[in-house]
């Protein structure tokens, strides 16, 4: 056991901030059983928080175009071998229907950066959904738009954004981005967002390639600073048709870790057990749930296109990762005691968090 770890650990598990020289002795010198520690402590928390209930998300994917070439991502504009597809309006919507019927509340529209969803064409979506249900949440995660852009979804009734941040450190950013991209856009795109009164996430992936543990203790201070009521936070996992096809996997252990200390940092966190852990274990989602997160989003999108939405090799996306399979994802929780929760799951919205980024 690592003392000064365990005593870090424990700060956090008071309540108390740590700065990011702090996280990154955690991260380096957190054994075994400190992991177990941390992700004991985190269980507690998010039960303290939530209860015994999972929130579910219900995923659709609806848009694989994107003018993006993030370097890690199967749907970047370079990938040639791959079929793009864009769902309609009138086809979201009978994922909606589908996820309504089935017990979903929130609806998260994902897609890649593409140009053919104008304002014009999101707003009349998300306006369609609101109409269809009132009572479900709208989610958006649709990439960097204008803050007028954000804020016409907001008005057209979105609730959530989720805009992973991808790391808090400006030459890893580099790295995974061409030069086109900025991790200053992105960051202003993630103030903009608070600003307009969304529930935002932001996030990273574990294990991507040129990360080292300052950057994962850069992105874990950035966190603590932004305080977003959501984080999405998966492995790294390399796609073949990218130019890191060649890069190994996030570690599973380094993730659940994350996971805990994001909970501690933020207790009332909204935070996934992302497909990516499941996809690299196959109790990665229960192991997730343990280690402090309380959300997963299984798949709604069109069974015909889920290959097609490939952002790594070998995503899970059938069984408990889709909408269909909430059984087997009930009977899976009930095996950590835990239950879905029919309902938003919203966030509290903390106005006293403050909109600047350091
Ligand atoms: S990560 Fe998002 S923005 Fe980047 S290429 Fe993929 S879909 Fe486009």
């Amino acid at each position: 056991m690592a003392e000064r770890a365990r005593e870090l650990i424990q700060v956090l598990v008071e309540g108390k901030p740590l700065s990011k020289a702090e996280y990154l002795q955690v991260l380096t010198e957190a054994d075994e059983q400190d992991r177990e520690f941390a992700a004991e402590c985190a269980n507690r928390a998010r039960i303290a928080q939530f209860g015994d209930g999972i929130f579910i998300r219900g995923l659709v994917e609806f848009t694989n175009v994107c003018k993006n070439d993030c370097l890690y991502c199967g749907i970047r504009r370079s990938n040639q071998d791959i079929v793009r597809y864009r769902l309609t309006q009138q086809q979201i919507l009978e994922c909606l229907e589908q996820g309504y019927a089935a017990g979903f509340r929130t609806l998260v529209l994902q897609g890649g950066e593409d140009s053919y969803f104008t304002d014009d064409r999101m707003c009349e979506i998300v306006a369609a959904v609101k109409t269809c249900h009132p009572d479900v949440a709208v989610t958006l995660s649709l990439g960097e738009r204008s803050y007028d852009s954000y804020r016409r979804l907001r008005e057209a009734g979105a609730d959530r954004y989720l805009l992973r941040h991808e790391t808090a450190v400006e030459w890893h950013y580099a790295k995974l981005h061409p030069p086109a991209q900025r991790l200053e856009t992105r960051l202003e795109c993630l103030r903009n967002l608070k600003a307009l009164g969304y529930q935002v996430g932001c996030g990273m992936m574990v294990g991507s390639p040129y990360q080292t543990a300052e950057c994962l203790a850069a992105d874990l201070s950035f966190i603590q600073t932004f305080k977003p009521q959501m984080v999405g936070l998966g492995p790294f996992i390399p796609h073949h048709a990218t130019p890191f096809a060649k890069e190994p996997a996030g570690g599973v252990e380094m993730t659940l870790l994350l996971l805990s200390l994001v909970r501690l940092t933020l207790p009332n966190v909204l935070l996934p057990a992302t497909t990516a852990l499941a996809t690299l274990h196959p109790k990665g989602r229960l192991m997730g749930i343990l280690s402090g997160a309380n959300v997963i989003m299984p798949n709604l999108s069109p069974i015909s296109q889920r290959d097609n939405y490939a952002l790594y090799d070998n995503k899970a996306n059938t069984g408990a990762e889709a909408a269909e399979g909430l059984a087997t994802l009930s009977r899976e929780l009930e095996t950590i005691q835990c239950h879905i929760v029919i309902g938003r799951g919203d966030a509290p919205i903390d106005t006293s968090s403050p909109n600047t980024i350091q």
